[in-house]
C-alpha cells in the first residue's frame, strides 16, 4: 500500500489517497490546536498517543460489530481507513457538563445529564462549527431524518461502550465528538478519530482532566497525561 496525493491538512491529522480507491492513508501529526485553530503548538509525541488510543478504540469497537472506517494500523503515527463520504455534522455526547455547554447554560461544573445531551455543530470552520438542530440540518441538506436517527443511535451506542470501558479504568467520560460518513455503497459508518482531542476524561481519583483540555487550559504537558490514559486502557485491555 502506498500513499499517493495528499487530499486533506486538517488540524491534527492528514489524510492522503493511496493506489486504492476505497483506502485512505492517516498520518496523525504533533499538532495541537484550541480556539478553532487560533491556538497551535507543535508537541512532540502527540501524534503517535493519539494513533495508538484511536487504533485501540476503534479495534474494540470493531470486534464489537460497530460499522467504523478503521482498517488496520501501519505504523506509529498512520492508519488506514476505509474511504467515505463525510457527513458535516459533529455529533457531540455529553454526560456531564463542562465546556461549551457548561458556559452557555451557566451550570455546576461536570453536573450529571441525564438523559445524555445529544447536540450537532455543522462542521465549518469559516463559521466556527456553529450549533445546529435537526431540522435545520436536514433543511440545509446536511443529513435527512433517516441519518439523523442513525447518528443519535449510534452515538448512544458507543457511549454506553466507552463510558463503561473509562469507568472500568476509573476515569469518568465527560463528552465527546464523534463524526460519521457513508462508504460508496452507502453503508453508515463511524468515522473521523477517538482521542483525548475528541473527548473530555476526567479521573475519577483526583478530579484531573485527561484530555485536551489540559492544553486549552494551559494545565501543563500533554503528552504524559495522553501517555497515561494510553497505558490505563492497555492495562486493562
Ligand atoms: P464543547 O462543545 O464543550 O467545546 O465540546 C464538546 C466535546 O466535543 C469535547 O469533548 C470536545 O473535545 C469535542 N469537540 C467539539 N468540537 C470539536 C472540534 O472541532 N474538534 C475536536 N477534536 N473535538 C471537538
Amino acid at each position: 500500500m502506498e500513499k499517493t496525493t495528499v487530499l486533506y491538512t486538517g488540524k491534527a491529522k492528514q489524510m492522503w489517497a493511496t493506489d486504492d480507491p476505497d483506502i485512505l492513508w492517516v498520518e496523525y501529526m504533533d499538532q495541537a490546536t484550541a480556539l478553532n485553530g487560533k491556538k497551535k503548538v507543535q508537541i512532540d509525541g502527540k501524534g503517535t498517543l493519539n494513533r495508538q488510543i484511536s487504533s485501540l478504540l476503534f479495534e474494540e469497537l470493531n470486534a464489537q460489530g460497530f460499522p467504523t472506517h478503521y482498517l488496520k494500523t501501519l505504523d506509529d503515527t498512520t492508519m488506514l481507513v476505509k474511504k467515505c463520504t463525510m457527513i458535516p455534522l459533529e455529533a457531540v455526547v455529553r454526560n456531564f457538563a463542562s465546556g461549551s455547554f457548561e458556559r452557555k447554560f451557566k451550570v455546576e461544573h461536570l453536573k450529571p445529564l441525564v438523559p445524555a445531551v445529544h447536540e450537532f455543530f455543522y462542521k465549518s470552520d469559516a463559521l466556527d462549527d456553529p450549533f445546529i438542530n435537526n431540522e435545520q440540518a436536514i433543511a440545509l441538506g446536511f443529513a435527512d431524518k433517516e441519518t439523523i436517527d442513525e447518528i443519535h443511535a449510534m452515538s448512544d451506542r458507543v457511549n454506553a461502550y466507552l463510558k463503561e470501558r473509562f469507568a472500568n479504568i476509573g476515569i469518568d467520560l465527560v463528552d465527546f465528538k464523534l463524526e460519521f460518513g457513508r462508504l460508496s455503497d452507502g453503508t453508515f459508518v463511524l468515522a473521523d478519530e477517538l482521542s483525548p482531542d475528541n473527548m473530555r476524561l476526567v479521573d475519577e481519583a483526583t478530579g484531573n482532566s485527561l484530555d485536551k483540555d489540559v492544553f486549552r487550559k494551559d494545565q501543563g504537558p500533554l503528552t504524559p497525561v495522553y501517555a497515561s490514559v494510553l497505558k490505563r486502557l492497555k492495562e486493562s485491555k
